[in-house]
């Protein structure tokens, strides 16, 4: 295979963690972002019935293409899927209300763990980085992001029990691995949310580090109000406020995954 900037192979990325609040509508976001920033051709995947991660990109409800809930049910062509959005380099399949019954609408369906991952290949090579949104739960949404994916990382919320349920998360993976996809690997774990005034969060954060070694990224996000700010002007932190903690932190973590990735492209 010709590794050429034609047609590299897109890496496709989970961004996961059953628990609500830990930030994976947020890291999906500004990863993006700043894996765009870094020229890198990214489509983000909104899985989240709620949608934040649209919103955060300032995608408004009536301005949504078909969306994740189409590519699930097979209604709609690939092709017809992306759109782009204000920031150069990233585009986005939206997520929409008619998501939230899309785990129950597909449950009697043969190939049910496979209509994202079949979506996203025919997209292959239009992008170097494919980020998909999971919502806050195991189910069948996130199945199919497992299957369709490459690698999970998972953010940790550096807070009172971050850790419960990772050992969780960690067995579903390695379930995936062996039923659908054997190929799927953990990219990483995020720290995020760091507060440096509170002890708690350095004690997350070696309690992290004894358990995951380096697999935990060596970036760590900071809490930063200019990142939840950011948010709710439907803008990444980049663009909001750049010389920001928080914005810093996004694009350090960006070139960490494209170091730790030789550059983002799939072996
Ligand atoms: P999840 O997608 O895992 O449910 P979110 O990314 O939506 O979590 O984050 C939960 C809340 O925390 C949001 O309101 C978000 O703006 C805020 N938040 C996330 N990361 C940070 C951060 N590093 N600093 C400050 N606020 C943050
Ligand atoms: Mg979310």
């Amino acid at each position: 295979m010709s590794s050429n900037s034609e047609s590299p192979i897109t890496r496709i990325v989970a961004v996961t963690n059953q628990k609500g609040g830990v930030g994976k509508t947020t890291t999906t976001i500004n990863l993006a972002a700043s894996l765009a920033r870094r020229n890198k051709r990214v489509l983000l995947v909104d899985l989240d019935p709620q949608g934040n991660a649209s919103t955060g990109l300032g995608i408004e409800y009536d301005q949504r293409n078909v969306g994740t809930y189409a590519a699930l049910m097979q209604e709609a062509a690939p092709a017809d899927l992306p759109q782009e959005t204000q920031f150069e380099n990233l585009s986005i399949i939206t997520a929409n209300n008619e998501l939230a019954g899309a785990e129950i609408e597909m449950i009697a369906d043969e190939r049910r763990e496979y209509r994202l991952r079949d979506a996203l290949r025919a997209l292959e090579g239009q992008y170097d980085i494919i980020l998909i949104d999971c919502p806050p739960s195991l189910g069948l949404l996130t199945l199919n992001a497992l299957v369709a994916s490459d690698s999970v990382l998972v953010p940790l919320q550096c807070e009172f029990f971050a850790l419960e349920g990772i050992s969780q998360l960690v067995r579903t993976i390695d379930r995936v691995r062996r039923a659908f996809n054997a190929d799927l690997h953990l990219e990483g774990i995020i720290l995020t949310m760091y507060d440096r005034r509170n002890n708690l969060s350095e004690l997350v954060a070696q309690d992290a580090r004894g358990f995951f070694g380096e697999q935990v990224f060596e970036t760590i996000i900071p809490r930063n109000i200019r990142i939840s700010e950011a948010q709710s002007h439907g803008t990444p932190v980049l663009d909001y406020d750049a010389r920001s903690t928080g914005a810093a932190a996004y694009l350090a973590l960006a070139d960490e995954l494209l170091t730790k990735t030789g550059n983002g492209k799939k072996a």
